[in-house]
């Protein structure tokens, strides 16, 4: 199975990406996860890419397509893969085609979760995120067994520099002039599933599930 999933900052993605990589048992390609995971590690694409990420911009297309193309050689992508946060403009989309034909591949559903901006704006701020695994969390609709620790690996858990009110904002807007100009690119095609992405983590994820096994 190969899915993208789409959609606003804070809108879920994230978390839905983890609960439908473990029912499919694909891995969970976020270019937001690999950037993070860069600059923690402090190698050469983390340094050149850590301003541009505190400060809520898009990181340069052509770095972009080379980290996900790199990714997609690993061999644990052979069943598939989901991708989470790319591609984010026209220019990854298209860039993200040829890929595809590259590599013989096709996608089987694009994923976009809907939901309105203020609450928005409150799960991104609410988000707390594991130092060292990426799981998230939220300090009202999804808390941690333990306060300020992740159930998966026991690291703690810290709020994303970008997950402040100014910056979301800023991401948001981003995101209206760059990324929804994609939605219309996926949009006429069949594989194409608009999802209501309030509710629950479980519920959102039992809407794309029966809508996936529905179609399948
Ligand atoms: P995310 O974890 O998907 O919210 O991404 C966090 C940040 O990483 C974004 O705000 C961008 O700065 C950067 N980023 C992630 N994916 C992309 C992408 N496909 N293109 C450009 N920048 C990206």
């Amino acid at each position: 199975m190969r899915l993208i999933v789409m959609g606003p900052p804070g809108v879920g993605k994230g978390s839905l990406a983890s609960n439908l990589t473990k029912h499919y048992n694909i891995p969970h390609i976020s270019t937001g996860a690999m950037f993070r995971e860069e600059i923690q590690k402090a190698s050469p694409v983390g340094k050149l890419v850590q301003a541009q990420i505190n400060a809520g911009k898009f990181v340069n297309d052509s770095l972009t397509n080379d980290i996900v193309r790199e990714r997609l050689l690993a061999k644990d992508v052979k069943n598939g893969f989901l991708l989470d946060g790319y591609p984010r403009n026209l220019r990854q989309a298209e860039d993200f085609e040829h890929i595809l034909m590259q590599y013989g591949w096709k996608v089987d559903f694009v994923i976009y979760l809907d939901s309105n901006e203020n609450i928005l704006l409150k799960r991104i701020t609410g988000r707390r995120v594991c130092k060292k695994c990426g799981e998230t969390y939220h300090i009202e609709n999804h808390k941690p067994q333990v306060d300020g620790i992740c159930d998966k690996c026991g690291s703690p858990l810290v709020q994303r520099e970008d997950d402040t009110v100014e910056i979301t904002k800023r991401r948001l807007v981003i995101y209206h002039e760059q990324t929804q100009p994609i939605i219309d690119f996926y949009k006429a095609r069949k594989n194409f599933l608009c999802i209501d992405g309030n509710g629950t983590i479980e519920e959102v994820t039992e809407r794309v599930i029966n809508k996936l096994e529905g179609i399948k």
